[in-house]
């Protein structure tokens, strides 16, 4: 157990030092920003949409930008390489997971890196830190998509 309790602590350690996906995204059609003042973290998530048959089917690029606590970010940073690809319905679900195991600290048998945030439910007013991107995400997905530019103004 404490082999993976490092595993999860070395997902958490890398996504901080080297974040995924961390830029402005020129070509978004989506933008959405999160703030959680209680701890000081702002997160703003850049997306863009594929399209199949004239509609939006599924996140082709995201991104993030933002700063704040340590895992503010490297949860942004995963949840961009969790959701790319995913239609919104898939990304509501994999949110759904991450929010479970953040929660409750009850992690799937499966090794998953959503597991690396489970310690998080030790420390409630963390939460909100872990799960700011992913609200921002959900939030962009919502919206229409607009002209790429437009958006990030
Ligand atoms: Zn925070």
């Amino acid at each position: 157990m404490s082999e993976l309790n490092d595993l999860y602590q070395s997902v958490i350690l890398d996504h901080n030092k080297r974040p995924r996906n961390r830029r402005k995204l020129p070509t978004a059609t989506r933008v959405a920003t999160g703030d959680n003042p209680t701890c000081g973290d702002q997160c703003t998530v850049y997306l863009r949409m594929e399209h199949a048959n004239g509609a939006p089917d599924r996140i082709a690029e995201i991104t993030f930008d933002g700063s704040g606590c340590a895992i503010s970010q490297a949860s942004a940073s995963l949840m961009t390489t969790q959701l790319k690809g995913k239609t919104p319905e898939e990304a509501a679900t994999t949110f759904s997971e991450f929010a479970e195991i953040v929660k409750t600290g009850k992690a799937p048998e499966d090794f998953t890196e959503l597991a690396a945030f489970a310690g998080v439910h030790a420390f409630p007013a963390r939460i909100k830190c872990a799960t700011l991107a992913w609200h921002a995400a959900l939030e962009a997905l919502k919206q229409p998509d607009q002209s790429p530019g437009e958006s990030a103004a």
